[in-house]
């Protein structure tokens, strides 16, 4: 089988893919009418490199509403003139690998840490049980590594006593949509 040789650093996760702001598709939409370099990277994730340019947008289904207004959502991209690869870049209102938003997600996971189990959970919200098991199990799976990268930006989640706990904490400080992306600004993947 042949292997395209790779160097390590294109092997990395895309960094840097969400950005801190627009809570809202609706939010998302304008900025991204008015002007896509709000969402333009300092550097290329792939080569480091400056000076990234506008790329057009691609769509991509993000509106869980009955009917879906806003689908396709556009989603910026940008091209790196260096090593002519391309990155898009995510509002915090959209998952880079989930349809459903994460402040829903963020209810799903609170309900749960609360004792709740997985099929009364996903009765709650009208959610698929595989559904909720799934981002579940994920988030149990991703725990260490996603509590071992926030702690080290925020102290004070260390001491949290187990993993409940943590997320407890984790989710009074800032939202579930913030944290992943600190996570995901540290070059960790998430949903
Ligand atoms: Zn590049």
């Amino acid at each position: 089988m042949f292997l395209r040789r790779r160097t390590n650093i294109k092997n990395r996760p895309a960094m840097h893919r969400i950005v801190f702001a627009f809570l809202t598709l609706e939010q998302h939409r304008r900025a991204i009418e008015s002007s896509c370099a709000s969402y333009r990277p300092d550097r290329c994730p792939h080569c480091g490199s400056g000076c990234l340019w506008c790329h057009g947008c691609y769509g991509r289904k993000a509106d869980r509403s009955a009917d879906g207004e806003l689908n396709p959502v556009p989603v910026a991209r940008f091209r790196c003139p260096s090593c002519t690869r391309t990155c898009s870049r995510l509002p915090l209102c959209i998952c880079p690998r989930r349809w459903y938003g994460w402040s829903l997600q963020q209810k799903v996971l609170q309900l749960l840490i609360a004792g709740a189990s997985l099929r009364r959970t996903a009765t709650v919200f009208a959610l698929g049980y595989h559904t909720v098991r799934r981002w579940w199990r994920s988030l149990v799976a991703a725990h260490g590594t996603f509590a071992f990268h926030l702690c080290s930006r925020f102290a004070e989640l260390g001491r949290s006593a187990d993993r409940d706990d943590f997320w407890l904490v984790c989710l009074h400080r800032m939202p579930l949509c913030e944290a992943m992306a600190w996570l995901d600004h540290d070059g960790i993947a998430v949903p």
